[in-house]
């Protein structure tokens, strides 16, 4: 673990937080790294939002209240240090057509695969409680266009589909079988957008996913 310095902090949702420090390393987009303050407990993993060129590097989290690090985190202010560990992880996509499926701040690994460069030949499905949690929406509406579903389970609004993620996954008949899956989020929606999957004939082995737990 080293040091850096926070750039911005940024609550770009009710108890959703976006922070930057400067990059000075590289890393596949869709990869993590530890942050920490101190060494009271061990590191929390994060996936890194921002794209693979970016001068920065954005992470995205949420509070949690009774947490560790998020309340450190969450009340952090420019020019404050954090620890981070080196990027790794697999949860890497290529160029080949896939579906992307993330809940709440599992947006990250997708926004920075996109802002990389390789949304072409991706559908994108993005599930939240509540409209204002569509983070990165601006940024990522123009680019993935009609191939960009936001599902909203408990606020409706233009162009969002009403209802959980699963439920449109579930309604769905024509998801490829051949194409790989990559889901990032909640244990739950994993758990349940897996089962919808193989449920609809798509193997196993084309499901990858990165659980926050
Ligand atoms: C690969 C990976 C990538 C991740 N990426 C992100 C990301 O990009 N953004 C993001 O927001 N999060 C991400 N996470 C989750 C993140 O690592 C942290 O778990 C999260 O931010 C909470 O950290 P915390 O220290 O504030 O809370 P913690 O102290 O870890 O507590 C989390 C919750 O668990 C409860 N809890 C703690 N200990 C116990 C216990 N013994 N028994 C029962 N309940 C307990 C707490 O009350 C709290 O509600 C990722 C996780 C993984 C594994």
């Amino acid at each position: 673990m080293r040091s850096v310095k926070i750039t911005k902090i940024v609550e770009v949702a009710k108890d959703s937080f976006l922070l930057s420090f400067l990059r000075d390393f590289e890393f596949v987009a869709g990869q993590v790294i530890g942050i920490n303050i101190g060494v009271v407990q061990p590191a929390r993993l994060y996936s890194i939002a921002s794209g693979s060129s970016e001068e920065e590097i954005k992470i995205l989290f949420n509070l949690k209240d009774d947490g560790y690090l998020t309340p450190l985190l969450a009340s952090s202010k420019p020019g404050n240090s954090i620890q981070i560990s080196p990027p790794f992880g697999n949860f890497v996509c290529n160029e080949k057509e896939a579906w992307w499926i993330a809940s709440g701040t599992g947006i990250a690994p997708f926004a920075s695969m996109i802002s990389s460069g390789t949304a072409a030949g991706k559908t994108l499905i993005h599930g939240s409680r509540f409209l204002s949690n569509f983070y990165f929406q601006n940024e990522i509406a123009p680019i993935m266009k009609a191939s960009y579903i936001r599902c909203c389970s408990a606020e409706s609004g233009v162009g969002i589909y009403s209802g959980r993620l699963t439920r449109y996954l579930k309604e769905r008949e024509d998801l490829p079988t051949d194409k790989k899956y990559y889901l990032c989020g909640s244990a739950d929606m994993v758990v349940d957008t897996r089962d919808i999957l193989i449920s609809k004939g798509i193997p196993y082995e084309n499901i990858i996913a990165e659980i926050y737990f």
